[in-house]
């Protein structure tokens, strides 16, 4: 069975490069019917921060990416949270010790730092691996501090396939043999998600290409441990678009680049996913761009991967989201607005039909607010608004006897849906012998007061009702007077 995992360390928010290292993982399992699982990586204790877990879970949640196995749900593997497993990691280590294919090292802090020092690309010189049984014995008797450190093989090559980039190779001579156990008795990342990979019996690893080259010490650690290695499924780098044009690592300084920013700003969590599973992978039996986490379910496959690096192009998220907020139904529309909205909405307005309107005009839910506005106050206006070429309204005299005619016919309507009052102001076009286009014209202006607007004269009135109709309508004729 395939078996994945996601495996963030909780340091903060949800960057959208983890964000699709979870999705691509997700995907990896579900296509095959297989486990997904979520392992908190929190060894590091001095990266942690308060609440990230938090962050993880809810944005797992928010973006339907649900994990069969992982902290709260539970599963035959736990516990998922790295710092529960202490004793596991120590007890992993002390194996490869007696195997030897790990090392006690004694070093001090001080003694690295001069080794730094002297040569800072150097690296460990090797100094605790070939001390005596007796030495090692005497100093963890008299309780001196220490760490286990991986013996690299110091000839040959190491080799592993990934399934993305390929056949990596690494001289063993450039391998430093890396500390596996820390002084504080909590393993490094290095040695902890190998032993749990193993353990939770992960079939697939999935992770950001920042690990291609740092592999080739993990599979030596399954060798010795004479496991089966795992597949390896780098992922192609996440940049992001400079203003030179050039492009750099995606970062803080392209934009939102958190999974939180963008919901805050009003995106769906839908969209974001669509379109960050195209972020380096291509669907091979597809034309459309649109599917929704079922579909890529289906259709997901290691082999669209690439490892060319993908860009993430802000434009594109944006025309997504709006592509998936139009499709809204317009209960969802305005329940998923709320929280965007701060304006007071008042009773005139017809709210349902307002949103319906504005549904189809934002890309995103934070323009709520901004493009509602004209709703609820008319904004100050030019009277040069009313003059159009196309609808060959060249002087304000016409824009008068319409918005006279309109008013007169308007203050008699009893109902003030869309087609009775596209039926009222129509025929004042055949009385004055102009275009119904420039009767809406001049009424959609008065209405609104801009030039362009959400829906057409009818429309807008329909939302701001009658009276509030006729005040506009008043206000734009003291304007040509
Ligand atoms: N904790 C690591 C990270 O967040 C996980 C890498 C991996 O998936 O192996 O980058």
């Amino acid at each position: 069975m395939t078996v994945t995992r996601f495996a963030p360390s909780p340091t903060g928010y949800m960057h959208i490069g983890n964000l699709r290292t979870a999705l691509y993982s997700y995907l990896i399992a579900k296509h095959d019917g297989g486990n997904f699982i979520l392992r908190i990586e929190d060894t590091d204790r001095e990266r942690l921060v308060d609440g990230a877990t938090d962050v993880i879970k809810s944005t797992l949640a928010m973006t339907g990416l649900n994990y069969d196995e992982g902290p709260d749900v539970g599963g035959d593997h736990g516990p998922y949270v790295q710092s529960e497993r202490k004793a596991i990691y120590m007890e992993y280590a002390k194996k490869l010790v007696d195997m030897g294919a790990a090392y006690y090292c004694f070093c001090t802090k001080e003694r690295l730092e001069k080794l730094h020092e002297e040569d800072a690309t150097g690296g460990y010189d090797r100094h605790c691996r070939n001390l005596s049984q007796e030495e090692i014995d005497e100093k963890i008797k008299a309780g001196a501090p220490f760490v286990i450190r991986q013996k690299m093989p110091l000839v040959g090559v190491t080799t592993y396939t990934d399934m993305v980039f390929g056949e990596i190779s690494m001289n063993n001579s450039e391998l430093q043999d890396q500390i596996l156990m820390k002084a504080d008795g909590y393993p490094t990342y290095n040695f902890a998600h190998v032993v749990d990979d193993y353990l939770m019996k992960v079939t697939h690893v999935v992770r950001g290409s920042e690990y291609l080259t740092s592999t080739p010490k993990y599979v030596l650690l399954y060798d010795a441990f004479g496991w089966e290695r795992p597949c390896y499924v780098h992922l192609p780098l996440l940049m992001g678009k400079n203003e030179d044009g050039s492009v750099s690592k995606l970062s803080k300084r392209h934009g939102a680049v958190s999974f939180q920013d963008l919901v805050n700003d009003g995106y769906l969590p839908e969209a974001i996913i669509n379109y960050i599973a195209l972020l380096g992978w291509c669907p091979k039996q597809s034309e459309s761009e649109f599917f929704s986490l079922r579909e890529l379910e289906g259709l997901f496959g290691i082999d669209g991967v690439s490892k060319s690096p993908a860009v993430f192009d802000f434009e594109k998220l944006l025309w997504f989201n709006g592509e998936y907020i139009h499709k809204l139904d317009d209960e969802s529309f305005l329940k998923l607005s709320a929280p965007f909205v701060k304006t007071d909405i008042p009773e005139n307005i017809s709210k349902e039909k307002m949103y319906a309107l504005l549904k189809t005009r934002i890309s995103k839910l934070s323009e709520l607010d901004e493009k509602m506005e004209f709703f609820i106050n008319l904004p100050s206006y030019d009277k040069e608004l009313f003059l159009n070429k196309k609808n060959k309204i060249a002087d304000f005299e016409i824009v008068k006897q319409v918005l006279n005619e309109a008013l007169e016919v308007l203050k008699k309507l009893e109902s003030f849906d869309n087609d009775t009052l596209f039926a009222a102001l129509a025929p004042i076009s055949e009385k004055l012998g102009i275009k119904t286009g420039a009767v809406m014209w001049c009424v959609r202006i008065a209405a609104s007061g801009m030039a362009a607007t959400p829906g057409g004269a009818t429309e807008i009135m329909e939302v701001i009702g009658k009276e509030e109709s006729i005040k506009r309508i008043s206000v734009a004729l003291e304007k040509l007077v």
